[in-house]
C-alpha cells in the first residue's frame, strides 16, 4: 500500500509510523509531513525511504533541505506544500494534523479519491456535509482512526442503518473525572495534559480534560454513521477499554474492545477489510477485574453540552465551536485563561457567531475556512475582554 502520512511528527503520526516499520513489505511510503519538528520530519523520512518531506513552516525549508541533502527526498514547505503532499498519489493518506489547519491538506487527500484513514477529527467537526459531499463524489474511502468510531465502524460492519437504535461512544472522563467546580477553577495546564489511559498531543489531552473531545466526536459520529443526532449518546467508562456501544433494535449490544493504544484503530483503518498485526497489549479482563459505566456530568463539563448544541444547530455552528474551542485550548495552555473558561469562551463565540449572521449553511471549502476565521477573531475579542 502505497501510504502517506500527514502529521508524521505527531502522537498519531508515530504510531502510524511505528506499525509501518514493523510490516515493511506492506507499505510504501510516499510523503510525510510535519510543522516545525524538521529533524524528527527529515529522520523519518530517511527512515521510511519517503519520496516527500513537506514542512508546514516555510522558514525551515532550508534547513529541510540540508538534512535531506544526497538522499533523493524532495523536500518542500508552507501551506501549498502540504497540499502537495495530501495530493501525491497513493493508496490511504493518514490524516493526523491536528485542529483546523488539517482541513485543506485532508480535502486535497479526498479529493485524489483513495482512502482516508481520518484522525483529524476537527476536519470532520468543521466541514461535516461539505468534506462527507467531497468524499462521496471522489470515491475516496473514509475510515475513521478516531478509537471509537473504529469500534463503531466495527460493531457496524454490514448493518441495515434502519436496525440501528443507538451509537454511545465512551468517555474515560479524563484526569478532572471527579473534580469538583472549585477544584476545576484551579486546573493548571500541567494537570489537564496528565490524561490517565492515553498518550496524545497537546490539543486533544486538553479537550479530553474538557470533554470537548467527546462533544467533537459526537459531531463526528453524526457525519460518519447513518444516525440522527438523537441516536448518538455517551458514557463515561474510566478504564478506556470499551470503546463503543451499538444499540440494535432488537436488543443486541455489539461493543468493541481493547487496552487503551492508537496502534489498534490505526491498523484498523490501514488494514480494513483485512487485519494486522499491532503490538499492542493483550486485553486480560481477569486481570482488569472489573469495567464501569457513569453518567457524564454536563454541569462540571459543559463543553459536552456546548457541543451536542452546536451540533443540533447544524449549518457552521460546529465550524465556531471548534475554531473557538481551539483559541480557547491555546490560551488555557498558555496560561492566559482558567481551565472553565474554555468552555465559556466557545459558548460566548457561538453566541456572538449567531448574532452576527456567521451561523450560515456552507457550500465548500472556502465557506468553513471563512467562518473559522471569523470565529477565532470572535474568540479573540471575548478572550481580551476577560
Ligand atoms: P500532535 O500534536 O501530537 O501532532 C500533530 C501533528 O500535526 C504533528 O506532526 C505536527 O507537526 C502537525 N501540525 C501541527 N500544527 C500544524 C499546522 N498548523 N499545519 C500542519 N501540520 C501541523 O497531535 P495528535 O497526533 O495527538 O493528533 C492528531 C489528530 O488526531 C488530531 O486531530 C486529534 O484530535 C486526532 N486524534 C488523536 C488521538 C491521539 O491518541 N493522539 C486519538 C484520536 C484522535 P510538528 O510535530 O512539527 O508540530
Ligand atoms: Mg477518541
Amino acid at each position: 500500500m502505497r501510504l502517506s502520512v500527514l502529521g508524521a511528527t505527531g502522537s498519531i503520526g508515530k504510531s502510524t509510523l511505528d506499525l509501518v516499520g514493523r510490516h515493511p513489505d506492506r507499505f510504501e511510503i510516499v510523503a510525510l509531513t510535519a510543522q516545525t519538528q524538521t529533524a524528527e520530519l527529515a529522520d523519518a523520512a530517511v527512515r521510511h525511504r519517503a519520496k516527500l518531506a513537506v514542512i508546514g513552516d516555510e522558514g525551515e525549508l532550508a534547513a529541510l533541505r540540508s538534512a535531506l541533502s544526497g538522499t533523493g527526498i524532495r523536500a518542500a514547505a508552507g501551506a501549498d506544500g502540504l497540499v502537495e503532499a495530501a495530493s501525491e498519489p497513493a493508496d490511504c493518506v493518514m490524516a493526523a494534523i491536528v485542529g483546523a489547519a488539517g482541513l485543506r491538506p485532508t480535502f486535497a487527500a479526498a479529493r485524489q479519491g483513495c482512502r482516508i484513514a481520518l484522525a483529524n477529527k476537527e476536519c470532520l467537526v468543521s466541514a461535516g456535509n461539505v468534506f462527507t459531499s467531497l468524499v462521496a463524489e471522489s470515491g475516496a474511502e473514509l475510515l475513521p482512526v478516531d478509537s471509537e468510531h473504529s469500534a463503531a465502524f466495527q460493531a457496524l460492519a454490514g448493518a441495515d442503518p434502519k436496525a440501528i437504535e443507538k451509537i454511545v461512544l465512551t468517555a474515560s472522563g479524563g484526569p478532572f473525572r471527579t473534580w469538583s467546580h472549585e477544584q476545576l477553577r484551579d486546573a493548571t495546564p500541567a494537570q489537564a495534559l496528565k490524561h490517565p489511559n492515553w498518550s496524545m498531543g497537546a490539543k486533544i489531552t486538553i479537550d479530553s480534560a474538557t470533554m470537548m473531545n467527546k462533544g467533537l466526536e459526537l459531531i463526528e459520529a453524526y457525519h460518519l454513521f447513518p444516525v440522527e443526532v438523537d441516536a448518538l449518546d455517551c458514557v463515561v467508562h474510566p478504564q478506556s477499554i470499551v470503546h463503543c456501544l451499538v444499540s440494535y433494535r432488537d436488543g443486541s449490544v455489539i461493543a468493541q474492545l481493547a487496552p487503551p493504544d492508537m496502534r489498534t484503530p490505526i491498523a484498523v483503518a490501514l488494514a480494513w477489510p483485512g487485519r494486522m498485526e499491532a503490538p499492542t497489549e493483550k486485553l486480560d479482563l481477569a486481570r482488569l477485574g472489573s469495567l464501569t459505566f457513569e453518567a457524564p456530568d454536563e454541569d462540571r463539563f459543559p463543553a459536552l453540552r456546548v457541543a451536542k448544541g452546536a451540533l443540533k444547530r447544524g449549518a457552521t455552528a460546529p465550524a465556531v465551536l471548534n475554531a473557538a474551542n481551539e483559541v480557547g485550548v491555546e490560551a488555557f495552555l498558555a496560561g492566559k485563561l482558567a481551565f472553565p473558561g474554555i468552555a465559556t469562551l466557545v459558548e460566548a463565540s457561538i453566541e456572538g457567531a449567531e448574532k452576527r449572521g456567521i451561523i450560515e449553511p456552507a457550500a465548500c471549502l472556502d465557506d468553513i475556512l471563512a467562518v473559522d476565521a471569523a470565529a477565532r477573531r470572535l474568540a479573540r475579542e471575548y478572550l481580551a475582554a476577560y
